[in-house]
Protein backbone atom coordinates (compact mmCIF):
# COMPACT_ATOMS: atom_id res chain seq x y z
CA UNK A 1 0.00 0.00 0.00
CA UNK A 2 0.90 3.85 -0.68
CA UNK A 3 1.94 6.05 1.93
CA UNK A 4 -0.02 8.69 1.52
CA UNK A 5 0.89 11.98 4.09
CA UNK A 6 -0.74 14.43 1.94
CA UNK A 7 -3.73 16.73 2.32
CA UNK A 8 -6.77 16.27 0.50
CA UNK A 9 -10.04 17.97 0.34
CA UNK A 10 -13.07 15.76 -0.77
CA UNK A 11 -15.83 18.12 -1.88
CA UNK A 12 -19.49 16.26 -1.02
CA UNK A 13 -17.41 14.18 1.27
CA UNK A 14 -20.95 13.85 3.76
CA UNK A 15 -22.32 10.91 1.54
CA UNK A 16 -21.80 8.44 -1.06
CA UNK A 17 -18.75 8.98 -3.14
CA UNK A 18 -17.47 11.45 -1.48
CA UNK A 19 -17.18 9.87 2.17
CA UNK A 20 -16.42 6.78 0.38
CA UNK A 21 -13.43 8.61 -1.10
CA UNK A 22 -12.44 10.42 2.34
CA UNK A 23 -12.23 7.58 3.61
CA UNK A 24 -9.84 5.53 1.24
CA UNK A 25 -7.80 8.45 1.23
CA UNK A 26 -7.62 8.89 4.96
CA UNK A 27 -6.65 4.78 4.91
CA UNK A 28 -3.77 5.28 2.87
CA UNK A 29 -2.44 7.92 5.70
CA UNK A 30 -3.92 11.16 3.80
CA UNK A 31 -5.08 14.27 5.69
CA UNK A 32 -8.35 14.61 4.57
CA UNK A 33 -10.94 17.75 4.55
CA UNK A 34 -13.99 16.34 4.59
CA UNK A 35 -16.35 19.14 3.29
CA UNK A 36 -20.34 19.28 2.65
CA UNK A 37 -23.06 21.75 2.15
CA UNK A 38 -25.85 21.36 4.48
CA UNK A 39 -25.54 17.94 6.16
CA UNK A 40 -23.26 18.56 9.39
CA UNK A 41 -24.11 15.61 10.74
CA UNK A 42 -23.46 13.10 8.15
CA UNK A 43 -19.99 14.97 7.60
CA UNK A 44 -19.24 14.42 11.23
CA UNK A 45 -19.89 10.52 10.75
CA UNK A 46 -17.63 10.51 7.59
CA UNK A 47 -15.34 12.14 10.07
CA UNK A 48 -16.04 9.85 12.78
CA UNK A 49 -14.84 6.86 10.48
CA UNK A 50 -11.36 7.75 9.02
CA UNK A 51 -8.28 6.48 10.51
CA UNK A 52 -5.46 8.18 11.52
CA UNK A 53 -5.67 11.92 12.54
CA UNK A 54 -5.82 15.70 11.57
CA UNK A 55 -8.63 15.19 9.17
CA UNK A 56 -11.00 18.72 9.13
CA UNK A 57 -15.03 19.07 8.61
CA UNK A 58 -15.96 22.32 6.62
CA UNK A 59 -19.25 23.23 5.46
CA UNK A 60 -19.18 25.83 1.99
CA UNK A 61 -22.05 26.06 -0.45
CA UNK A 62 -20.49 25.68 -4.35
CA UNK A 63 -23.10 27.62 -5.19
CA UNK A 64 -21.52 31.15 -3.98
CA UNK A 65 -18.07 32.03 -5.01
CA UNK A 66 -17.16 33.54 -2.12
CA UNK A 67 -17.46 30.66 0.25
CA UNK A 68 -15.59 28.53 -1.87
CA UNK A 69 -12.63 30.76 -1.70
CA UNK A 70 -12.99 31.07 1.98
CA UNK A 71 -12.88 26.90 2.24
CA UNK A 72 -9.32 26.92 0.45
CA UNK A 73 -7.89 30.01 2.24
CA UNK A 74 -9.50 27.97 5.77
CA UNK A 75 -7.49 25.08 4.76
CA UNK A 76 -4.71 26.64 3.90
CA UNK A 77 -4.99 28.86 7.04
CA UNK A 78 -5.07 25.54 9.19
CA UNK A 79 -3.33 22.74 7.29
CA UNK A 80 -0.86 24.62 5.38
CA UNK A 81 -1.00 23.01 2.08
CA UNK A 82 -3.81 21.50 -0.35
CA UNK A 83 -1.64 18.63 -2.54
CA UNK A 84 -5.09 16.97 -3.86
CA UNK A 85 -8.62 18.43 -4.66
CA UNK A 86 -11.31 15.75 -5.33
CA UNK A 87 -14.58 17.73 -6.97
CA UNK A 88 -16.80 15.47 -6.13
CA UNK A 89 -19.86 17.15 -4.69
CA UNK A 90 -22.99 17.59 -7.16
CA UNK A 91 -26.77 17.65 -7.71
CA UNK A 92 -29.03 15.52 -10.18
CA UNK A 93 -32.34 17.28 -10.76
CA UNK A 94 -35.20 16.42 -12.97
CA UNK A 95 -36.17 19.38 -15.47
CA UNK A 96 -38.03 17.35 -18.35
CA UNK A 97 -38.42 19.88 -21.15
CA UNK A 98 -41.91 19.89 -21.67
CA UNK A 99 -43.40 19.56 -18.40
CA UNK A 100 -41.36 22.30 -16.79
CA UNK A 101 -42.30 25.74 -16.37
CA UNK A 102 -40.08 28.39 -17.62
CA UNK A 103 -38.95 29.74 -13.94
CA UNK A 104 -38.67 26.17 -12.83
CA UNK A 105 -36.34 25.33 -15.71
CA UNK A 106 -34.16 28.54 -15.34
CA UNK A 107 -33.71 27.77 -11.89
CA UNK A 108 -32.73 24.18 -12.15
CA UNK A 109 -30.20 25.18 -15.45
CA UNK A 110 -28.58 27.80 -12.91
CA UNK A 111 -28.47 25.51 -9.61
CA UNK A 112 -27.10 22.69 -11.74
CA UNK A 113 -24.50 24.42 -13.67
CA UNK A 114 -23.34 26.67 -10.52
CA UNK A 115 -22.75 23.62 -8.17
CA UNK A 116 -21.66 20.63 -10.65
CA UNK A 117 -19.22 23.06 -12.76
CA UNK A 118 -18.71 26.58 -11.76
CA UNK A 119 -18.01 25.56 -8.09
CA UNK A 120 -15.50 23.12 -9.48
CA UNK A 121 -14.16 25.66 -11.73
CA UNK A 122 -13.99 28.24 -8.67
CA UNK A 123 -12.37 25.96 -6.72
CA UNK A 124 -9.73 25.25 -8.88
CA UNK A 125 -8.89 28.22 -10.01
CA UNK A 126 -8.80 29.20 -5.66
CA UNK A 127 -6.52 25.72 -5.25
CA UNK A 128 -4.10 26.35 -8.19
CA UNK A 129 -1.88 28.84 -6.47
CA UNK A 130 -1.06 27.18 -4.01
CA UNK A 131 -0.49 23.87 -5.58
CA UNK A 132 1.96 25.91 -7.89
CA UNK A 133 3.57 27.05 -4.59
CA UNK A 134 4.27 23.47 -3.40
CA UNK A 135 5.09 22.62 -6.49
CA UNK A 136 2.52 20.34 -7.96
CA UNK A 137 -0.51 18.34 -6.96
CA UNK A 138 -3.02 16.62 -8.13
CA UNK A 139 -7.36 17.48 -8.81
CA UNK A 140 -9.67 15.02 -9.86
CA UNK A 141 -13.27 15.70 -11.29
CA UNK A 142 -15.90 13.26 -10.83
CA UNK A 143 -18.24 13.48 -13.16
CA UNK A 144 -20.92 11.20 -15.45
CA UNK A 145 -21.75 8.34 -18.00
CA UNK A 146 -24.54 10.98 -18.69
CA UNK A 147 -22.20 13.20 -20.25
CA UNK A 148 -21.93 10.82 -22.74
CA UNK A 149 -24.75 8.99 -22.79
CA UNK A 150 -27.79 11.87 -22.71
CA UNK A 151 -30.17 12.78 -19.96
CA UNK A 152 -33.17 13.07 -21.31
CA UNK A 153 -35.19 13.89 -17.96
CA UNK A 154 -32.20 15.79 -16.13
CA UNK A 155 -30.27 18.05 -19.56
CA UNK A 156 -28.54 20.75 -16.98
CA UNK A 157 -26.93 17.78 -15.54
CA UNK A 158 -25.74 16.02 -18.62
CA UNK A 159 -24.32 19.72 -19.52
CA UNK A 160 -22.73 20.32 -16.22
CA UNK A 161 -20.79 16.82 -16.46
CA UNK A 162 -19.78 17.60 -20.39
CA UNK A 163 -18.72 20.80 -19.60
CA UNK A 164 -16.90 19.57 -16.43
CA UNK A 165 -15.26 16.70 -18.51
CA UNK A 166 -14.01 19.77 -21.04
CA UNK A 167 -12.37 21.94 -18.50
CA UNK A 168 -10.40 18.83 -16.90
CA UNK A 169 -9.20 18.05 -20.63
CA UNK A 170 -8.39 22.38 -20.98
CA UNK A 171 -6.63 22.83 -17.67
CA UNK A 172 -5.10 19.38 -17.63
CA UNK A 173 -3.03 21.15 -20.47
CA UNK A 174 -2.69 24.44 -18.84
CA UNK A 175 -1.51 22.77 -15.90
CA UNK A 176 1.07 19.86 -16.24
CA UNK A 177 3.70 22.55 -16.99
CA UNK A 178 3.47 23.24 -13.01
CA UNK A 179 3.46 19.50 -11.97
CA UNK A 180 -0.63 19.60 -11.55
CA UNK A 181 -2.23 16.73 -13.39
CA UNK A 182 -5.85 16.67 -13.81
CA UNK A 183 -8.29 13.53 -14.37
CA UNK A 184 -11.85 13.02 -14.26
CA UNK A 185 -13.55 9.99 -13.89
CA UNK A 186 -17.31 9.23 -15.35
CA UNK A 187 -19.41 6.85 -13.38
CA UNK A 188 -22.33 5.37 -14.73
CA UNK A 189 -25.51 4.30 -11.99
CA UNK A 190 -23.86 4.29 -8.59
CA UNK A 191 -25.94 2.81 -5.33
CA UNK A 192 -25.82 6.36 -3.10
CA UNK A 193 -28.74 8.70 -1.79
CA UNK A 194 -28.61 10.45 -5.30
CA UNK A 195 -29.74 7.62 -7.46
CA UNK A 196 -31.83 5.79 -4.31
CA UNK A 197 -35.01 6.83 -5.82
CA UNK A 198 -34.24 5.58 -9.20
CA UNK A 199 -32.66 2.73 -8.51
CA UNK A 200 -35.62 1.48 -5.58
CA UNK A 201 -38.12 2.47 -8.51
CA UNK A 202 -40.10 1.16 -11.32
CA UNK A 203 -36.99 1.57 -13.41
CA UNK A 204 -34.32 0.34 -11.31
CA UNK A 205 -33.93 -3.22 -12.69
CA UNK A 206 -33.52 -1.66 -16.04
CA UNK A 207 -30.89 0.69 -14.97
CA UNK A 208 -29.30 -2.67 -13.54
CA UNK A 209 -29.57 -4.69 -16.70
CA UNK A 210 -27.56 -1.76 -19.01
CA UNK A 211 -25.22 -3.28 -17.24
CA UNK A 212 -23.81 -6.72 -18.44
CA UNK A 213 -22.64 -6.99 -14.89
CA UNK A 214 -26.20 -6.84 -14.24
CA UNK A 215 -25.47 -4.40 -11.47
CA UNK A 216 -24.47 -0.57 -10.70
CA UNK A 217 -21.61 0.34 -8.66
CA UNK A 218 -20.77 0.79 -5.01
CA UNK A 219 -19.26 4.22 -3.99
CA UNK A 220 -16.24 2.13 -3.03
CA UNK A 221 -15.72 1.12 -6.71
CA UNK A 222 -15.64 4.59 -7.65
CA UNK A 223 -13.39 6.16 -4.96
CA UNK A 224 -11.21 3.06 -5.60
CA UNK A 225 -10.65 4.61 -9.17
CA UNK A 226 -9.91 8.46 -7.74
CA UNK A 227 -7.91 7.06 -5.28
CA UNK A 228 -5.33 5.80 -8.24
CA UNK A 229 -5.67 8.85 -10.48
CA UNK A 230 -4.44 11.01 -7.62
CA UNK A 231 -1.68 8.41 -6.70
CA UNK A 232 2.22 9.31 -7.27
CA UNK A 233 2.40 6.97 -10.59
CA UNK A 234 -0.30 8.03 -12.30
CA UNK A 235 0.82 11.22 -13.71
CA UNK A 236 0.03 10.79 -17.66
CA UNK A 237 -3.32 10.17 -16.87
CA UNK A 238 -3.50 14.00 -16.90
CA UNK A 239 -6.38 15.16 -19.14
CA UNK A 240 -8.30 11.33 -18.90
CA UNK A 241 -11.60 10.87 -18.47
CA UNK A 242 -12.22 7.08 -17.32
CA UNK A 243 -15.66 5.76 -17.52
CA UNK A 244 -16.24 3.47 -14.56
CA UNK A 245 -19.67 2.11 -15.54
CA UNK A 246 -19.65 -2.01 -15.53
CA UNK A 247 -19.99 -1.43 -19.72
CA UNK A 248 -23.32 -0.11 -20.07
CA UNK A 249 -22.02 2.93 -22.21
CA UNK A 250 -19.17 2.03 -24.45
CA UNK A 251 -17.58 5.03 -26.44
CA UNK A 252 -14.80 5.01 -28.88
P1 LIG B 1 -24.84 12.21 -3.01
O1 LIG B 1 -24.82 10.96 -2.21
O2 LIG B 1 -26.14 12.80 -3.41
O3 LIG B 1 -23.99 13.33 -2.23
C1 LIG B 1 -23.86 14.61 -2.80
C2 LIG B 1 -22.81 15.38 -2.05
O4 LIG B 1 -22.67 16.68 -2.65
C3 LIG B 1 -23.17 15.63 -0.60
O5 LIG B 1 -22.00 15.55 0.20
C4 LIG B 1 -23.72 17.04 -0.60
O6 LIG B 1 -23.57 17.70 0.66
C5 LIG B 1 -22.84 17.69 -1.66
N1 LIG B 1 -23.47 18.87 -2.25
C6 LIG B 1 -24.65 18.93 -2.90
N2 LIG B 1 -24.92 20.20 -3.27
C7 LIG B 1 -23.89 20.96 -2.83
C8 LIG B 1 -23.59 22.35 -2.86
N3 LIG B 1 -24.41 23.26 -3.43
N4 LIG B 1 -22.45 22.78 -2.29
C9 LIG B 1 -21.61 21.90 -1.71
N5 LIG B 1 -21.82 20.58 -1.64
C10 LIG B 1 -22.96 20.11 -2.20
O7 LIG B 1 -23.99 12.07 -4.37
P2 LIG B 1 -23.11 10.86 -4.96
O8 LIG B 1 -24.01 9.90 -5.62
O9 LIG B 1 -22.11 10.41 -3.98
O10 LIG B 1 -22.40 11.66 -6.16
C11 LIG B 1 -21.11 12.21 -6.06
C12 LIG B 1 -20.71 12.65 -7.46
O11 LIG B 1 -20.79 11.55 -8.34
C13 LIG B 1 -21.61 13.75 -8.04
O12 LIG B 1 -20.84 14.70 -8.72
C14 LIG B 1 -22.49 12.98 -9.01
O13 LIG B 1 -22.96 13.79 -10.07
C15 LIG B 1 -21.53 11.92 -9.49
N6 LIG B 1 -22.22 10.73 -10.03
C16 LIG B 1 -23.10 10.03 -9.25
C17 LIG B 1 -23.79 8.95 -9.82
C18 LIG B 1 -24.79 8.15 -9.03
O14 LIG B 1 -25.51 7.34 -9.63
N7 LIG B 1 -24.87 8.29 -7.72
C19 LIG B 1 -23.55 8.61 -11.15
C20 LIG B 1 -22.64 9.35 -11.89
C21 LIG B 1 -21.98 10.41 -11.34
P3 LIG B 1 -24.73 17.57 1.81
O15 LIG B 1 -24.69 16.15 2.30
O16 LIG B 1 -24.34 18.57 2.82
O17 LIG B 1 -26.02 17.87 1.10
Amino acid sequence: MVSDDRVVLVTGASRGIGRAAATQFAERGATVIVHYAVNEAAAKQTLTGLPGTGHLVMSADLTDADAVAELVAQVVAIRGRIDVLVNNAGIYEAHPVLSTGYDEWRESWRRTLETNLVGPANLIHEVVPHMVAQGGGRIVNVSSRGAFRGEPECPAYGASKAGLNSLGQSLAQALAPHGIYITTVAPGFVATDMAAEILDGPRGDGIRGQSPMQRVATADEIARVVVFLAEPGAETTTGAIVDVNGASYLRT
